[in-house]
């Protein structure tokens, strides 16, 4: 069945070798690369591959403890059926669930139209994974309803870009890290979230004495531990806050006349609407002093290489668009772009969520960063999948949330779940439930089971993880890096791809999806890029098997592009970089008189998403066994809460239990809990039961950040399902020598 079985590299070998072999990291967008030691089918060590650019040889500690998650021990290793709701699933082979679901799905597309079937894929995925599942969706099935959890992740920065820049794309590199002298970190706690960039900055630090760092943020995090300035501002209180930044360039002449004259369009309207925002006006916003806004932009304004980062506090907004346009807007009014250490730059959270932009992985895009609401974009698709043009539907699929709620009221009937768990990284996790039991089919093809959601499956499809499968990987820089398949996937998982491309031939679409191996998929995509501004014609496995590539590439002998923009014309019709609106105030629930706190929402220490992988490994546990509140000491008092006690957290939607941790690293009226935990673990230890479903109008990303909660403390509660857990409230942050970034050994 397999075409791929045969690029495997461990066959054979002696038993007690060991081998060391390169790869990269699947966890995150830092996009590590790592050596390492295989012995038999298993990883037995992992280290930093000091030739990869994006870490010269670091690692943290997830990527360390990488070993133990792979093997067979809670994997899903065969296809399995279950034929009634509540009943048991049953073993089937390979045939009998790939044609049990082409039958469900012939049959639901036939009774209700293609659109009543929906694919939610994972920025976890393989390029090669999410092409041939948006090929099967949007030019065989006739459906855009292909999303993933990207959508959750950075679709705000993707919109942002392209409204400014007329594509899509970070403009800058790593190595902008080592030229910088200003760095502006928004919403980011990228010490936990994206360890080895905030190494770097670190180590820019302490080699550029002049070199200063503005972090903003509700919480006083390790990253804003590293700030020379550090702005705790209310939740969704950023645009306040940029727009004030910009007024103060303003009016200190600290803009780049020159090149927004020469470059740019829509500055005027912009430079208006800031001037709106006086420092102390965006002080009340923002709940921190006007003379701090006034010395951040001072700082921004004076520094000669500005680089910004921001992440999910930006992004996973119902303004991230917005928030992240304000961002870029400071660069394009000091010229900040297209030069040597300046730039916007989003960190993206996962493996490959820039690879999943780029192939075409959400409901709005095909391939090469093209739109499905473009005619000749849709032609030129279609010519190169031969089929007509008409296949391709016109209106954009639904996306994440979207999709969810319309498995819930009926609309989508067939849900196929790859590589992701929103039963536990969804808001409003209620919806979810109703729209996983609603639907007539639920797929889920994953590497792992049980999960929240493979609890939901009617069918069940076993999927090789790293590095048990070969693909390409694009990090937040832009550069691509080839995964190496190294072990045999256990029991019978196959590669995403694979799984695709067997379902589409049992389909009926043999020709198009008669890929031999994933080599084949990929240079069938990248024909696709030919031209448009991702253009990776020159890239290839053979060059990747020599070292990573950064887009674009569009011949065999071109070197690769760190930086975008250097010429300063932008992928826009005129040529010139597009200044916008970001509105004035941030949308988003509001506390009240019922719900008077914020509640945001993030990663703890250590952690990866839902924890299928990273829960499996003890040492990465001990940070945060279980989930917990921050809550500010005033807050705390006026609500009765005591450090460490039980306090049950209601919003609108639902009730979260943990222990508190009372703590002055987060801004009063604001509270903090980790979303990794879903309802299996226990049914209220779940951040997502509170987190509301609003979401940005124009990225579509929902609000994963901002809720209005109350807080009431309980004695030690009994509804917590298996066991809720204490833990003493012991310093949860890091003691020194950042444990984070040494590589233990797990052998
Ligand atoms: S920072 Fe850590 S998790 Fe992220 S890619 Fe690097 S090693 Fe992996």
């Amino acid at each position: 069945m397999s075409n791929a079985l045969s690029l495997c590299e461990s066959t054979a070998p002696a038993q007690d070798a060991i081998r060391w072999r390169r790869s990269y990291c699947p966890y995150c967008g830092v996009g590590c690369g790592l050596n390492i030691a295989l012995r038999a089918n298993s990883v037995v060590k992992v280290k930093g591959d000091p030739r990869h650019p994006a870490n010269f040889g670091e690692i943290c500690a997830k990527a360390a403890h990488l070993g133990p998650t792979v093997g067979a021990a809670g994997r899903l290793l065969y296809p399995h059926i279950r034929e009634r709701r509540g009943g048991a699933l049953r073993r089937v082979a390979w045939p009998q669930a790939l044609a049990y679901a082409a039958a469900r799905m012939r049959e639901i597309i036939a009774a209700h139209g293609p659109d009543a079937v929906a694919f939610y894929g994972s920025g976890q995925l393989l390029t090669e994974d999410y092409y041939v599942f948006n090929k099967l969706a949007k030019g065989f099935l006739g459906t855009n309803n292909f999303d993933s959890n990207s959508r959750l992740c950075m679709a705000s920065a993707a919109a942002a870009y392209t409204a400014a820049f007329g594509t899509d794309g970070p403009p800058v590199s790593y190595e902008d890290i080592e030229l910088a002298d200003l760095f502006l970190i928004v919403g980011s706690n990228t010490a936990w979230c994206h360890p080895i960039t905030l190494r770097r900055i670190e180590k820019r630090r302490q080699s550029a004495p002049d070199a200063r760092v503005i972090v903003i943020d509700p919480r006083r995090t390790e990253t804003a531990d590293l700030a020379d300035l550090h702005l705790a501002i209310v939740p969704g209180s950023d645009i306040a806050l940029l727009s004030a930044m910009l007024a103060i360039l303003v009016r200190e002449r600290m803009v780049d006349e020159g090149f927004i004259a020469s470059h740019t369009v829509g500055w005027d309207a912009v430079r208006d609407a800031a001037l709106a925002w006086t420092p102390q006006r965006a002080a009340h916003a923002c709940g921190v002093p006007a003379q701090a806004i006034v010395e951040a932009a001072l700082t921004f304004g004076r520094a000669r290489h500005r680089l910004s980062l921001w992440s999910m506090g930006v992004n996973q907004s119902s303004s991230g668009t917005a928030k992240a346009a304000a961002i870029i807007n400071l660069h394009l009014a000091t010229g900040s772009i297209g030069k040597p250490g300046c730039g916007p730059l989003a960190l993206t959270g996962q493996p490959n969520a820039m690879g999943g932009r780029e192939v075409g992985g959400l409901a709005h895009l095909l391939p090469g960063y093209r739109r499905v609401d473009n005619p000749a974009h849709r032609a030129e698709v279609a010519r190169h999948w031969r089929v007509p043009v008409a296949r391709l539907s016109p209106g954009p699929g639904l996306a994440a949330i979207e999709l969810f709620e319309a498995a819930a009221e009926g609309r989508v009937k067939a849900l196929w779940i790859i590589a992701t768990n929103p039963a536990v990284s969804m808001p409003d996790l209620d919806l979810v439930e109703r729209a996983l039991r609603y639907a007539q089919l639920v797929v889920v093809q994953d590497s792992y089971h049980p999960t929240d959601t493979s609890a939901f499956a009617d069918l069940l499809l076993p999927a090789a993880q790293w590095p048990e499968k070969e693909g390409v990987m694009t990090n937040s820089e832009r550069r691509l890096t080839l995964v190496p398949r190294l072990l045999d996937p256990p029991g019978e998982a196959l590669a995403d791809w694979e799984i695709g491309a067997l379902f589409a031939r049992h389909m009926g679409f043999s020709t198009a999806f008669g890929f031999a191996d994933s080599e084949s998929v990929f240079e069938e995509y990248k024909a696709l890029t030919a031209h448009t501004p991702v253009d990776i014609r020159g890239v290839s496995y053979e060059r990747l098997r020599k070292g990573p590539l950064q887009w674009p590439c569009p011949a065999p002998e071109h070197p690769g592009t760190p930086r975008l923009y250097v010429d300063l014309r932008f992928n826009t019709p005129d040529g010139r970089a597009q200044f916008n609106a970001v509105g004035s105030v941030d949308a988003g629930e509001k506390p009240d008189s019922l719900f008077p706190l914020v509640l945001t929402t993030g990663r703890v220490r250590n952690q990866w998403h839902t924890m299928t992988r990273t829960g499996r490994v003890a040492a990465l546990m001990k940070a945060a066994p279980e989930p917990y509140l921050e809550i500010h000491p005033l807050d705390a008092a006026e609500a009765g809460v005591t450090d460490g006690g039980f306090v049950e957290v209601r919003s609108r939607r639902g009730l979260f239990v943990a222990q508190a941790r009372v703590t002055g690293e987060i801004a009063r009226g604001v509270c903090f809990a980790p979303f990794h935990w879903g309802r299996a673990s226990g049914p209220f230890k779940a951040a997502n039961n509170l987190t509301a479903r609003s979401r940005d109008p124009i990225s579509r990303q929902p609000e994963l950040k901002l809720c209005a909660i109350n807080v009431t403390p309980v004695s030690r509660p009994d509804i917590s399902g298996p066991d809720l857990g204490t833990h003493t409230n012991r310093a949860h942050r890091a003691p020194a020598g950042r444990p984070d970034l040494v590589a233990e050994d797990f052998e």
